[in-house]
């Protein structure tokens, strides 16, 4: 029988996939599970971070959502469990600790995919839920476990979970836990773990206190960085609406109408402000939905879904609940308020022009926010782009004052309902500074 063409050429893309995530030493089950997934190559941070550790490091990585970090330190993870199976009794021999519930969910997603062909049994735990079916999981003998530190500490205390025979620790987007006040919770954990183990850290930034807490618990750290992909960088077009605050819900909603826009993440700054905008959103004839730590984790993740599968065109988020959300090729990101952080910014328009697509990020701009402009322009290292659009003018007397920090925003310390601490920001929140190479931090998006 002749071989088609077409058949030749599955072979080799089929022989280009296993072999390059074969030449990283990854087991024939997680092999299947990559081809499953459909990825062809192994991301940068993935190349780096995979081969240490599989060899037993301590690693520190510096990267972010949307690099394929997850796949980076699960896969090698994975592997070496397997490789070392407990015969009997499972106990906890792996954790990855996650700084919000969304994020949970989402690496124990890609934990249970990853381990659909070996024998290896994996949980997640975070606030907000009944803790009893999180309970009876563990209680079956899990060797994986996700969790957010909050939970964590509450089922330990409660004795329902040991914590004694942890062998790999991932800290998981460890700048967001500090500047979300988990610093005392990481070191409460670090104390009911072997001292021996292999400790994997992932963070976006690396500020002094990052530093700090990598010296406290990684041990001769290899360190990797996942390159910036530039092209997805440069693909991202950035663009400023100068307009009068109280005229900024026409705005957007002529912007998304106009453009007959899909998909698009619009952040606020406060809960309230995303609740209204929702509100209006709808009462336009906008399907939107908001995601905010005040919602149940069921109306979080009805919301996330919608949006992921269309029937939400628009979602209203918070900074910090909108963090580690895995939404792939989002065309439109809309910062309907400046954030007060300007790498907040950063993280924000890195949910767009991912995987290669391109991506407009477009930032409604009022007087009084003209401040946060200035130091979100310093940190990236580029003048954006102004545009005003005719009836929604600027107010020429408007305040270039900031408003008050605080201003309809919960109490900082106030734990919100149904939550964790997905919106708390402890007194580790700080402005952004520069990356540690000197870059700037929009080049890591
Ligand atoms: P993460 O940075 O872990 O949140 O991953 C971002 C997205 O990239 C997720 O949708 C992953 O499923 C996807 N991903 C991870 N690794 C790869 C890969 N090697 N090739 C293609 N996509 C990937």
């Amino acid at each position: 029988m002749h071989f088609k063409e077409n058949d030749a050429k599955k072979i080799v893309i089929y022989q280009t996939i296993y072999m390059s995530f074969q030449s990283l030493g990854l087991s024939e089950a997680l092999l299947k599970a990559i081809s499953k997934k459909g990825y062809t190559t192994p991301s940068p941070i993935q190349q780096k971070a995979i081969p240490p550790v599989l060899e037993g490091k301590d690693v520190l990585a510096s990267a972010q959502t949307g690099t394929g970090k997850t796949a980076g330190f699960t896969l090698p993870l994975l592997h070496m469990l397997s490789e070392n199976p407990k015969e009997k009794f499972k106990p906890i021999r792996a954790l990855i600790l996650t700084p919000t519930r969304e994020l949970a969910a989402q690496v124990y997603a890609n934990v249970r995919e990853y381990s659909e062909f070996l024998n290896l049994r994996s949980a997640v735990i975070f606030g907000g839920v009944n803790q009893k079916p999180q309970v009876a999981n563990i209680r079956k003998g899990i060797e994986v476990l996700v969790a957010t530190p909050g939970r964590l500490i509450d089922l330990e205390n409660q004795g329902l979970l040991s914590l004694k025979r942890v062998e790999v620790l991932v800290l998981d987007e460890a700048d967001r836990m500090l500047d979300m006040g988990f610093l005392r919770d990481i070191e409460r954990i670090m104390k009911l773990m072997p001292a021996k183990r292999q400790n994997l850290m992932f963070s976006a930034t690396f500020s002094k206190d990052i530093r700090k807490l990598a010296h406290g618990i990684l041990n001769n750290p290899v360190q990797v960085e996942a390159t910036p992909d530039n092209s997805t960088v440069d693909a991202i077009s950035q663009k400023v609406y100068r307009v009068a605050k109280g005229l900024k819900t026409g705005l957007i909603i002529k912007l998304i109408s106009d453009g007959n826009w899909k998909q698009v993440l619009v952040f606020t700054r406060t809960k309230h402000g995303a609740n209204k905008l929702c509100k209006k959103m709808v009462s336009s004839g906008i399907t939107a939905a908001a995601i905010h730590g005040n919602k149940s984790q069921g109306a979080r993740t009805k919301a996330l879904a919608g949006f992921k599968n269309g029937s939400v065109r628009v979602l209203v988020a918070t900074d910090i609940a909108a963090r580690g959300l895995d939404i792939p090729l989002l065309p439109h990101v809309v910062n309907f308020e400046l954030p007060n952080i300007s790498e907040d910014y950063v993280h924000r328009i890195g949910r767009t022009g991912r995987a290669g697509a391109s991506g407009e990020a477009i930032s409604l701009v009022s007087a009084d926010e003209t401040t946060y402009l200035r130091d979100i322009e310093k940190l990236v290292g580029i003048k954006l782009p102004v545009e005003i659009v005719e009836g929604f003018e600027p107010d020429p007397n408007a305040s270039t004052q900031p408003i008050k920090q605080g201003q309809g925003r919960q109490q900082r310390n106030s734990r919100p309902k149904n939550s964790g601490r997905s919106e708390h920001r402890g007194s580790n929140s700080r402005r952004p500074k520069r990356t540690n190479d000197g870059r700037s931090n929009s080049r890591r998006s």
